[in-house]
């Protein structure tokens, strides 16, 4: 097992010092601690996601709310919009209802506490412990894949492992006594290793801080940990999206308020496995694009087709609406439908006139 001495502790937090990533949610605010909710955004946005496409979209989503109150009032739409193209729009509407609880039940500050946080939407084990420990000094783990990996690793777990195996070994570990004051760095540079040196491919033992206390690479055994989990054939699902125009606007339809990109709005969509009926009377339609969108455990295939109402802005049930292509910018969008429109816009704009040839003669 790891040895657990200050040792490992002080080697790690110095290496941290030396080469930690400088993030935007890692930024101190005047108590030296960094703010609750840059670290809430932070974490829920790193969640399936890599760190340098977090990036513009936190200082784009604090830009529009800068502050857990902002968010709290702020209209889901609006927020789905600021996280569009970021996937996994749940987080985005966990978020939003955090904040208002919080705003509800703890008068607009995040809790500190861990159980506090974790009744709170969205907030899972890892969240509330980056929270707790990072924004608050809570002695506290937090053990995301990059931190499960480094343990293993450490203690060669070669088999299968509890997250609550994990989890008990990392709150173990933890800085005690004195160097209580650098809970939030410590478990931050575990992240930070796991994300940058103890990778899942190649390690970069050599350039490891804690490798004298890593059991596996005394035992050479760091690429075969963890075990590589034999992956599931990922399902192809077809989806027919019709651009209906009609006088300059575009028929959009709101996704249900469950399932993939609930509650977002796109052109109109079959499923062509199970197609119903499109709804409006249109021309024959023509094949204007199609595509492949890969996400973690599907791969969707659209066929995109162009087409005309055969009545101009036909009267729309609720969820539907004619809309210009400047309007969608108020729109929340998938990022299959995003990339729709932005050829609808090349396919429209009007053409730069040819050059008149100049007149010849005398
Ligand atoms: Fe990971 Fe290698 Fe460091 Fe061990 S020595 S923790 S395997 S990078």
């Amino acid at each position: 097992m790891l040895n657990t001495t200050a040792n490992f502790r002080r080697r790690l937090l110095r290496w941290y010092d030396a080469h930690h990533r400088h993030l935007p949610w890692r930024v101190v605010a005047a108590d030296g601690a960094p703010d609750p909710y840059h670290v809430l955004v932070s974490e829920l946005m790193l969640q399936q996601t890599q760190v340098a496409t977090v990036v513009p979209y936190f200082h784009r989503f604090l830009e529009a709310f800068p502050t857990l109150a902002d968010l709290a009032a702020a209209d889901e739409q609006r927020v789905l919009k600021a996280w569009q193209g970021l996937g996994y729009y749940s987080r985005a509407r966990n978020l939003l209802a955090a904040a208002r609880r919080v705003m509800r039940d703890y008068g607009g500050k995040l809790p500190a506490d861990r159980r506090q946080l974790l009744s709170l939407p969205g907030i899972g084990p890892y969240t509330a412990g980056g929270v707790s420990s990072i924004a608050y000094g809570r002695r506290e783990a937090a053990v995301d894949a990059n931190v499960a990996r480094v343990l293993c690793r450490l203690d060669l777990i070669e088999g299968t492992w509890a997250l609550q195996q994990l989890g008990l070994r990392a709150q173990e570990i933890l800085p005690r006594g004195a160097a209580m004051a650098r809970i939030g760095d410590f478990n931050s540079a575990l992240m930070e290793l796991g994300a940058t040196v103890c990778k899942p491919r190649r390690p970069d033992c050599a350039a490891c801080p804690v490798r004298r206390h890593c059991e596996a690479c005394a035992a050479g055994a760091q690429e075969r940990i963890p075990a590589r989990r034999v992956k599931a054939p990922v399902p192809r699902v077809r989806r027919w999206t019709y651009c209906v125009a009609s006088d300059r606007r575009w028929l959009i339809e709101q996704r249900p308020s469950r399932g993939r990109w609930a509650g977002l709005w796109q052109f109109a969509t079959l499923d062509a496995d199970a197609p119903h009926r499109l709804g409006v009377a249109v021309t024959a339609p023509a094949p204007l694009m199609q595509f492949t969108h890969a996400l973690t455990h599907r791969r969707y295939h659209f066929q995109v087709l162009l087409c005309r109402a055969k009545r101009p802005r036909a009267a729309l049930p609720a969820g539907r609406r004619w809309m210009t292509l400047a309007g969608l910018k108020d729109y929340p969008l998938p990022r299959p439908h995003a990339r729709i429109a932005a050829m609808l816009a090349e396919i429209t704009a009007p053409r730069a006139p040819a050059p008149t040839p100049p007149r010849s003669g005398c």
